[in-house]
């Protein structure tokens, strides 16, 4: 185990801690009596991430969440009131006016957004709660939620504040005339003074950051705090409004959604990553913490994580195709049915996708797949796909209705991960589902067959000896040589005809029915199915090559009859007939290389990736 310094955050946090000591210019809030009481040499810095690890540097002391409780309390307002309700009062318009400039949006007669005092007194009223004690619960609650522990109120602080706050009951009486609070001022201000007094540490304020980075939900309790969809409102306003008259330059210099207050704290949103908070009292001209601003500066430097730096460009997610007359599902057909696999298979294509779509990831494919005009059966393997966004769902949504407006039909191999699975079975709900590409694979070729009239043989229809694949075109004898040693047996559907392991008991060729072949799991258990294979075909053939325990399970799908060459009888035969003997091994590895050159072209058109 190293020590916890040994970590590059630590030591990240901890240089650039070292280095903003010296910045002593500045100073603290006193228009609130009680904050000026705060020390002005303290400096803390926490980083969150999205596992809940948190990551401090400095004094993780208390202090008041002042103007930081905005975004959070917004964030509330439009979970509980809903955005249609709070945009009709709030806008999202910055001012470049002081946060406690006493005036509206004149256009809207709107408070002008959520980051200035006159809107945080709107949102604060639209949280929910019958009464405003029960608002003030709400208010406490979830700011205790975002932090994952229960906070508190300064209960000094807040009767500092109230006491002083003249200011902002001009504001609140302000919006009081343009009809956007209530009747209780009073009640409605409190409630405001309140929320400013709630008690934090960088820590605290890092996780609660950390909650909007990570959609909602907390890292450390992993309570869904605010809903999905209301985060990218709230983090706009903290964009383009959250750092006073700074917020353009902070943006151009951090490039991080960000809010600061009073007390000296700076929270900022890496979404999808981290939660960044500092807190240092002593403030700049524009009320920002002077050491708070230089710290989430130098860290965002040295990480690089400006929001707007160029990205990486976002490649074809398109990782493979094939055609059937290539790539087979694992199904053994007749020596017919391949036939036509191999004149008409190229009409039937997958195309395998990976990773995380979005819309340039799946635009290349949208292209090829329209320019392709002879794939009449399109399955679509998402298997590997991890995240699929909503651009991407509409442009596949949309390249589904167009194949099938087209006369095509579209097969979908589902997500193993759980996320894009949910998002992927709202796309073209009545187009066919299979887990993995083999069954999709076994789909398009069985239509295509039943186009050419060799639909899979009934179970009543025996296919004799002769006309098994493995012995089509012998010499009669040869047959009759084999027919006299074999014995007929028949299986139920769902029975077992033997398992991994089992000795083996011969060569069996499938005269009706179906059956099929899976091996159990290593590891996650489970079992996997390697191939069906219908009457006409044969299995078991290295029972007589090798002669070692079954490799693989077989279990009738449908009422199945065998027959069945048995190590004795083949041995016997070997003595009555050489050349039957001779010729049914010839045939036997006939079709192993055969099933043997299916894999190698399965391997070879992975090297498209
Ligand atoms: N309670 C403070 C006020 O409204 C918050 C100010 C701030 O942090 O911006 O005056």
């Amino acid at each position: 185990m190293h020590p916890a310094a040994a970590n590059p955050i630590h030591r990240l946090l901890d240089e650039v801690y070292a280095e903003v000591q010296d910045l002593d210019d500045g100073e603290v809030a006193t228009y609130i009596p009680e904050l000026a009481k705060a020390d002005p040499s303290i400096c803390g810095l926490a980083v969150a991430t999205l596992d809940g690890d948190v990551y401090t540097a400095g004094d993780l002391v208390p202090f008041t969440i002042q103007s930081v409780s905005k975004p959070f309390i917004y964030a509330l307002a439009l979970a509980d009131s809903g955005p249609e309700a709070v945009l009709a009062k709030v806008g999202a318009e910055p001012t470049g006016d002081p946060f406690n400039t006493i005036s509206l949006d004149d256009l809207t007669s709107r408070a002008h957004n959520p980051m200035v005092n006159a809107g945080a007194i709107v949102t604060t009223t639209m949280v929910a709660g019958a009464t405003r004690e029960e608002q003030f619960e709400r208010l406490l609650s979830g700011l205790s939620a975002f932090a994952g522990r229960p906070l508190t109120v300064d209960e000094s602080v807040f009767e500092s504040e109230s006491a002083t706050g003249h200011r902002n009951r001009a504001i609140a009486y302000l919006m009081r005339s343009a009809g956007l609070l209530d009747e209780d001022v009073e009640q409605q201000i409190a409630n405001y003074f309140r929320q400013c007094s709630v008690v934090v540490t960088a820590r605290d304020l890092a996780v609660m950051t950390a909650t909007l980075a990570n959609a909602g939900v907390n890292p450390l309790t992993g309570v869904e705090v605010i809903p999905r969809d209301v985060v990218a409102s709230v983090l706009t306003v903290m964009a383009t409004c959250g750092m006073y008259d700074y917020s353009g330059e902070w943006l151009y210099r951090v490039g991080l959604p960000a809010k600061s207050g009073v007390s000296g704290a700076v929270g900022a949103v890496l979404p999808g990553q981290l939660g960044l908070a500092a807190h240092s009292p002593r403030l700049d001209p524009q009320g920002n913490s002077v050491r708070g601003v230089a710290a989430c500066e130098r860290i965002s430097e040295r990480l690089g994580l400006h929001l707007l730096l160029p990205g990486e460009r976002v490649r074809s997610s398109l990782r493979r195709t094939y055609r059937a007359d290539t790539v087979r599902s694992r199904r053994l057909r007749s020596q017919a049915q391949r036939g036509v696999l191999d004149a008409h298979g190229a009409e039937i294509v997958a195309y395998e996708l990976g990773g995380d779509e979005g819309f340039a990831a799946v635009e290349p494919l949208v292209r090829i797949v329209l320019e392709d005009d002879k794939a009449r059966w399109v399955v679509i393997d998402m298997r590997r796909v991890t995240r699929i966004d909503r651009a991407a769902l509409a442009l596949l949504d949309g390249l589904i209705s167009q194949l099938t407006i087209d006369g095509g039909v579209v097969g979908i191999v589902e997500p193993r991960s759980q996320g894009a699975r949910v998002a992927v079975r709202e796309l073209a709900p009545r187009c066919p589902r299979f887990s993995d590409a083999d069954g999709a694979l076994e789909w398009a070729e069985t239509q295509l067959l039943h186009e050419h009239g060799l639909d899979d043989a009934l179970p009543e229809e025996l296919v004799p000896l002769a006309e098994q694949d493995l012995l089509r075109g012998l010499p009669e004898e040869i047959v009759t040589a084999i027919e006299t040693r074999i014995v007929t047996k028949v299986f139920h559907a769902g029975t077992v005809v033997f398992e991994e392991g089992d000795e083996s008991d011969g060569l069996y060729f499938v005269g009706a029915g179906q059956v099929a072949a899976d091996v159990r799991l290593g590891g996650r258990g489970g079992r996997r199915r390697l191939s069906t294979i219908a009457s006409g075909s044969s299995f078991g053939e290295l029972a007589l090559v090798d002669g070692r325990p079954r490799s693989t399970r077989i279990v009738a799908i449908e009422p199945t009859i065998c027959f069945v060459l048995s190590p004795e009888a083949f041995s016997e035969l070997w003595d009555a007939s050489p050349e039957a003997c001779a010729s049914l091994a010839m045939a036997i590895a006939r079709s192993l290389s055969e099933r043997l050159r299916y894999s190698t072209a399965d391997v070879a058109s992975l090297e498209q990736v």
